[in-house]
């Protein structure tokens, strides 16, 4: 098995839908699940394990969105502690954890999960991250609520992860206030092309490698996806992979709530997939900001399973 030496992965659903924007990315991991995730693991060799959904409400189902600079943060955080907890389970029990969201407020609940504490043989208690961090994103998700225009927290999972933001926000999974999960020499941003004012500052001072739209247009696809694989996992133990499915050209995947043009192709994106898959180095995922809703047909979901069967191995040409 070319993933970190495991060769069961965890489904674990997380139907977070809490921020305001369109409704419909709580469907996420049902059209994930209906588009054959599952299946095309299991025909790469995998076995694979669904964990079945964590529970989270809808903004429907609160009282209103309360901080308006942090919008349903008391909501959100017991349901990214929940997420961050069945990661860190998945990973002791030696899974790969694979999270199917939800917004992108998911990739902090797993991030956490990956590198809290609990890991035996740290040094550090277990609160410095041995893992590098690709994010795929149209956005950095760096806003803070300084920053942020809509004061949704799904627009700020990055900074969070830095140690940015609301207390309650950057200690899901146990974290002191400020505390890192991953050290910014080893992420890497990649198809970002949408940064709010303000956003770009926080970017810069957390110091993580931003590679836009415009540097894979001028240095194409291969030598960004190098250059990312390289820094994620220089000095670590492999990496986890967030996937934001905006981060594609809305002609590939129409079915997100903050579509913007100029994205990767399918093909761009499957470079990358199949680079990491090759690395060895791929140790969890999270993939989300699907929206059946705004989906045609089941696109996206589908373009999403196959992105995910890359990062797990498949080839196109499976014997080479
Ligand atoms: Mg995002
Ligand atoms: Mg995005």
């Amino acid at each position: 098995m070319g993933v970190s030496g495991s060769s069961t992965v965890r489904l674990i659903g997380a139907p977070v839908a809490l921020a305001d924007g369109p409704a419909g990315v709580e469907s996420g991991p049902a059209a994930l699940r209906r588009a054959g995730i599952a299946v095309r693991l299991e025909r790469l060799g995998y076995r694979v394990e669904d964990a079945g959904d964590i529970e989270s409400p809808t903004p429907a189902d609160t009282a209103g969105p309360g901080d308006t600079r942090a919008r349903y943060l008391a909501e959100l955080v017991p349901v990214l502690e929940d997420l961050a907890a069945v990661v860190r389970q998945a990973r002791e029990e030696g899974r790969i954890p694979l999270v199917l969201g939800g917004n992108h407020s998911v990739g902090l609940g797993a991030l956490s999960g990956m590198t809290g504490a609990g890991d035996p043989g740290r040094g550090d208690g277990g609160r410095t991250a041995s893992l590098g961090l690709i994010w795929v994103d149209a956005h950095p998700d760096a806003n803070t609520p300084e920053t942020t225009v809509t004061g949704n927290l799904s627009g700020m999972p990055l900074a969070a992860l830095f140690g940015r933001g609301r207390r309650a926000y950057t200690g899901v999974g146990g974290f002191v206030p400020g505390a890192c999960r991953v050290r910014p020499e080893n992420t890497v941003l990649i198809g970002v092309r949408s940064v709010d004012e303000g956003e770009d500052e926080v970017v810069a001072d957390i110091g993580v490698r931003t590679c836009t739209m415009e540097e894979v247009d001028r240095r194409g696809m291969a030598a960004v996806v190098e250059d990312a694989v390289r820094l994620a996992l220089d000095g670590t133990d492999g990496l986890h992979l967030s996937v934001d499915m905006d981060a594609l050209d809305p002609a590939v995947a129409p079915g997100v709530s903050v579509p913007e043009p100029g994205g990767l192709t399918f093909r761009e994106a499957r470079l990358l997939m199949e680079r990491v898959a090759e690395s060895g180095g791929l140790r969890s995922m999270d993939i989300g900001e699907v929206n059946p809703r705004r989906d045609v047909g089941n696109r996206t979901a589908e373009t999403a399973a196959e992105l995910v069967a890359s990062a797990f191995g498949k080839r196109i040409l499976p014997n080479r």
